[in-house]
């Protein structure tokens, strides 16, 4: 018998991990939550989470920074000069950044270091050069009369994040709430607090005290605490629909503005008319890339029987010979699960497909000769109807539903038949198909002949259940400000004389 490999973690990460509150660590006062390697199951750090009072300690910090200290009054010159240092700070730390990632999350590293940490360090760039060109508006219809308006920040925002692209996503938010002068309070996602952690104590450096402060546990603690404290003023998620359910009922109690980026379950459809190796290429990426967990993956594949068996065998081929394993190296191309029981809930699809009539094409175990991690075999199934579970759930891991269609018209209806709406991916060249899709689908964005191209001054999120509001250059400017009208008369008014009866 041969002995399982074991994995060198990528970066030897600290012992202990706390949360950040302008010169300190917070209080925690929580349980003590263990942080895993996904690549051997080994416990590799231990999380200390912040209890009410901690999370208290950190809105206040970022509180205090937004009513007295100098960042939401900073002028637009002074803030992206700000930005533009963060932006370095991620560049300049883009390998350890990336390690501590692959560490918590078991995304593949080259990936972590030319993809999340690039687009981490872009996404402070992007808002400087957003906010360089913007200006207020300004009214003259009514004679004599000048109304500006002017954007204001909000306040403190409370960015909460999921496990799945933790710094790509959370840098997002931070970035956004940033260059409109929030200050804001970051929550991780409990099972991947490495990274992050150590984000925010790089960015230390170069913010003003308090703009940027750290809280970490678990959803119905140290999350649940930070989205009911008064002092929070916005609130931005990323994560799963009963979760966002969850936190915009907490937050409608107190009318506080959120944004929910939540899940999906994405239809890639693609037609006889496609580029059949770029659409079976980019089937491949969009359900197996960032090991298999991404909101947009395209999991429900949607093929014109005509080609349906041709496709589903040379997809079911490439599948196969997908590289799994140590997310350290170059060559790799699947690494494991983020976690044991995700594992075990993205394998229990395989018996729910079964159970509704469902064939299995591939894939569908875990990887047992590859040691204690979570790594699974990239998956395939087939099913009889849109209506089956896996084509309804999101699973969130490497596991592709395919269904046959015939028409346009019925390939939109299976399309769109699913609680979510988050994006859709088609493939045609031919531009009437390609028409009709594109105006038919419900979801919030639909990529055309390629996989996953996000574009950042365009807004990104989903119609249904997979969202409320959206991400991007001024969809991010009309969350995190408020809108003043300031109107003032051009010459003194006439006066109206109201109560002088001249007497
Ligand atoms: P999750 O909902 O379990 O957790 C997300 C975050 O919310 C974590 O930080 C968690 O601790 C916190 N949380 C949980 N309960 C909370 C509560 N009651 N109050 C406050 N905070 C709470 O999601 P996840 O499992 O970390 O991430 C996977 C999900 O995220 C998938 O559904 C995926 O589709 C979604 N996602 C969406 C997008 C998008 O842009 N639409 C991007 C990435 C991931």
């Amino acid at each position: 018998m041969t002995e399982a490999p074991r994995f060198e973690t990528p970066i030897t990460p600290p012992a202990r991990v706390t949360g950040w509150a302008g010169d300190r660590a917070t209080p925690g006062g929580g349980s003590e939550l263990p942080v895993f390697y996904p690549a051997t199951g080994q416990q590799i750090s231990v999380l200390v989470e912040d209890d009410a009072a901690s999370v208290d300690v950190a809105v206040s910090v970022a509180r205090r920074a937004f009513d007295t200290g100098p960042w939401p009054g900073l002028s637009t010159a002074e803030r992206i000069a700000v930005l533009e240092r963060c932006g370095q700070v991620i560049r300049d730390n883009a390998d350890e950044l990336a390690r501590l990632e692959c560490a918590a999350t078991g995304l593949l590293l080259r990936e972590l270091k030319e993809r999340h940490m690039a687009r981490a360090a872009y996404n402070f760039r992007f808002f400087a050069d957003f906010i360089s060109q913007r200006a207020g508006d300004r009214y003259d219809q009514t004679p004599g009369y000048l109304t500006t308006v002017v954007r204001e920040p909000v306040g403190v925002a409370a960015l909460i994040a999921p496990w799945n692209a933790p710094v790509a996503l959370a840098t997002m938010k931070i970035a956004a709430a940033l260059a409109f002068g929030n200050t804001c309070v970051l929550k991780p996602s409990e099972q991947t607090p490495l990274a992050l952690a150590r984000l925010v104590a790089l960015l230390q450096e170069v913010l003003p005290e308090g703009v940027l402060t750290l809280v970490n546990g678990r959803g119905p603690v140290t999350g649940a605490a930070l989205v009911a404290h008064p002092g929070v003023d916005l609130v931005s998620f990323t994560g799963g629909t009963e979760t966002g359910r969850a936190i915009m009922s907490a937050a409608g109690q107190r009318l506080v503005p959120c944004t929910m980026e939540l899940g999906g379950k994405s239809a890639n459809v693609i037609f006889a008319s496609a580029d059949a190796e770029r659409a079976l290429d980019g089937a491949l990426l969009g359900i197996f890339s960032n090991n298999g967990q991404q909101c947009l993956a395209g999991s429900r594949i949607l093929v014109e029987r005509s080609i349906y068996d041709d496709f589903v065998g040379r997809f079911v081929d490439r599948t196969q010979r997908i590289r799994v394993g140590d997310p350290t190296l170059a060559e790799t191309e699947l690494g494991p699960l983020a976690s044991r029981p995700h594992m075990t809930r993205v394998l229990s699809y395989v018996d729910t497909a079964h159970a509704d009539g469902g064939t299995l094409l591939t894939g569908g175990a875990r990887r047992n000769d590859l040691g204690d991690g979570y790594f699974v075999t990239p998956t395939a199934v087939s099913v009889p109807s849109n209506a089956a579970r896996t084509a309804q759930d999101e699973i969130f891991g490497p596991f592709a539903t395919f269904l046959p269609f015939d028409t346009a018209e019925e390939a939109v209806a299976i399309a769109n038949d699913t609680q979510f709406g988050l994006v859709s991916y088609v493939w045609s060249d031919h531009l009437p198909t390609v028409m009709t899709m594109t105006e038919r689908l419900r979801s919030g964005v639909v990529w055309v002949n390629t996989p996953m191209m996000r574009e950042l001054r365009a807004p990104f999120g989903g119609y249904k259940n997979s969202g409320v509001g959206r991400e991007g250059g001024a969809a991010c400017e009309a969350f995190y400000t408020e809108e003043k009208t300031v109107t003032l008369p051009k010459i003194p008014p006439p006066l109206r004389r109201l109560g002088d009866t001249g007497g």
